[in-house]
């Protein structure tokens, strides 16, 4: 029994939304298409959180969060293998910021990141607000594919 529809140009069932302009299921289900993921129904929803909005960061934790105050049925391993499965496939970027929490950006662009130590946040760096200068030349046979920054914060102590 097939699962998922052929991709159809106009045979959206979903009608667009005319407050936005969009049609945020049908679109999100060609993006999967797209990025080679079946549009399961827990992807769907959990591309609609990530997807849906502005840009954000988040962590397995966090949206597995996210997920359970909405009602939504996903196990936290599902919700681990979907943002790994949408990172492999470049819906997603991995923020690495140490070795035990990996952020997951849905700005896929080159683009620099502060985090706020405090409340273990992530925003993005506004613009060309960083400019490397002096980077080292690959070694034989490599080329740098991309720099991070990661500029650490702590926030002020008001007493
Ligand atoms: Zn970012």
């Amino acid at each position: 029994m097939p699962t998922t529809m052929p991709p159809s140009p106009t045979g959206n069932r979903q009608k667009a939304d005319p407050a936005t302009g969009t049609r945020p299921f049908a679109g999100l289900a060609a993006r999967l298409r797209a990025a080679d993921l079946r549009p399961t129904r827990q992807r769907l929803a959990l591309a609609k959180l990530l997807f849906s909005g502005p840009d954000r960061h988040v962590t397995a934790e966090s949206l597995c969060d996210e997920a359970q105050g909405l009602g939504i049925k996903v196990s936290p391993a599902t919700i681990y293998n979907s943002l790994n499965q949408f990172s492999d496939s470049g819906l997603l970027r991995r923020v690495v910021v140490d070795g035990i929490r990996t952020y997951f950006d849905t700005n896929i662009s080159d683009h620099h990141h502060f985090f706020h130590e405090t409340t273990l946040t992530l925003t993005d760096i506004p613009g060309d607000g960083v400019r490397v200068d002096g980077l080292p030349s690959a070694p034989d046979g490599a080329r740098i594919a991309r720099v991070d920054v990661i500029v650490r914060l702590i926030e002020d102590v008001h007493s």
